[in-house]
């Protein structure tokens, strides 16, 4: 019987044509990053939205989960147990631990090949979606490597990593190892910095970053009319869209936090209209990525949802909430194309987590309170409590939940260290981390 089970898998193999164990040369990975998104984040998103029973309708289906440690090393190597968005990134897009503030570096400043570079050598293709400028730490990490975050343009790099910059054989500012990186696709913020600054060395000398884009072939949108109408983004005309000349704004705000323990009354938080309908959303942006990458090669896309983390610096419970929520909504999206394609990993995690706690409504925390009334009609109290009015909140060191689908999605289902998502991915694209 056994046998007969066997002869017929292996007349099923011959007859498909397939020489490849598992398909792996087709699949994608969809790695969404929530900054600054722990459990306590997460959980006053689904307290808020969708009530105490209520399920966040994207991450909360996903069928495995699972955590990961998080903490990144002083310059010396020991451990920082509260990391920044820089080291941590940087941690799953190298596999290596790291100190705050590096890009694609470890402590020794030492570069290593990142997921997406290792992706695009595969011939797979790579896309790159953020709601902060496209600069910022967590989507650099995958298309840089310097020793500090700050150092995004040329001049910034020239002063703070001159280790890097172009003039001393460096490889350049983020934003230039982006453009000579070239993923197919990158969308975000930061449009500002291409259209202000110059490279200060090199072919491009005196030229912005944006001419350089485009020299380089680039196509560049600036709102979302443009990047309905891109029907193609690859290697000859890879995509660069710049949607807010820095961070985009965030989709909900509500009532400023205060000292007063929870006395000011509860309210719902409202639509931003500082964000305007020209602007795509996360969605959107990640919908066109899917569409633009989608193909027999295979592809590795990275969704950043950044401003849960910028909120919460901000003691903005409405900012953060919506945030997470805009991030819910792009993981449906991925959900569903995942379901169609079949063979498409969708994994969701957190950098760190952040400063907000859920606290009894009326009590005084020491801390910045708002009220929020939930989907329950109750009252939901967030608490932040490690900053002064007026001085950005903290992040805090705990673990950091990760939840997934798909091929090989089994494999987060226990305490990992956050550098194993390195692996992991690795793992599901089949790519050669060992040159
Ligand atoms: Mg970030
Ligand atoms: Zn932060």
């Amino acid at each position: 019987m056994l046998l007969a089970v066997l002869a017929t898998a292996a007349v099923a193999v011959a007859t498909t044509g397939l020489v490849r164990d598992d398909d792996r040369a087709t699949r994608n990975v969809i790695l969404f990053i929530g900054d600054g998104m722990g459990d306590s984040e997460i959980t006053s998103a689904r307290n808020y939205e969708y009530g105490s029973d209520g399920r966040l309708p994207g991450i909360d289906a996903l069928p495995h989960d699972g955590r990961f440690t998080v903490h990144s090393l002083t310059p010396t190597g020991e451990p920082d147990y509260v990391a920044d968005s820089a080291a941590t990134a940087t941690a799953w897009a190298t596999g290596k631990r790291t100190y705050d503030g590096a890009i694609g570096v470890d402590v020794n400043g030492a570069a290593h090949p990142t997921l997406l570079e290792l992706a695009k050598k595969k011939g797979l293709r790579t896309g790159n979606v953020t709601t902060a400028s496209v600069l910022d730490a967590t989507p650099a990490a995958q298309m840089a490597h310097v020793a500090k975050r700050s150092c995004s343009e040329p001049e910034e790099t020239s002063d703070k990593c001159p280790e890097n910059a172009l003039e001393n054989g460096g490889a350049g500012s983020i934003s230039e190892q982006m453009l000579k990186s070239r993923p197919d696709v990158v969308l975000g913020g930061g449009f500002e910095v291409f259209e202000d600054e110059e490279a200060e060395s090199g072919e491009f000398a005196g030229t912005t970053l944006l001419d350089q884009a485009e020299r380089r072939g680039f196509q560049i949108v600036q709102d979302q009319a443009a990047l309905a109408a891109v029907e193609e983004a690859d290697q000859k005309t890879p995509l660069l869209g710049l949607f807010a000349d820095q961070h985009l704004p965030v989709d909900w705000v509500g009532p400023e936090a205060t000292r007063t323990g929870g006395t000011v009354p509860p309210v719902r938080c409202e639509p931003n209209d500082r964000r305007l309908s020209s602007q795509p959303s996360l969605t959107q942006m990640t919908e066109k990525a899917l569409s633009l990458l989608d193909g027999d090669r295979g592809f590795l896309l990275q969704v950043e949802s950044a401003s849960i983390d910028k909120s919460s610096h901000d003691a903005d419970a409405c900012g953060q909430i919506g945030e997470v929520i805009a991030l819910d909504e792009a993981v449906q999206a991925a959900r569903t194309f995942a379901e169609k394609d079949g063979n498409t990993t969708v994994l969701v995690t957190a950098d760190h987590a952040q400063a907000s706690q859920i606290v009894q409504a009326g009590v005084d925390t020491r801390g910045l309170t708002t009220t929020l009334i939930t989907n329950d009609g109750v009252p939901m109290t967030l608490s932040y409590a490690t900053g002064a009015k007026g001085v950005k909140q903290a992040h805090s060191g705990v673990q950091v939940p990760i939840a997934a689908e798909g091929p090989k999605a089994g494999a987060v289902a226990r305490l990992e260290e956050q550098t194993d998502l390195f692996d992991l991915i690795a793992g599901v694209l089949d790519l050669d981390t060992t040159g």
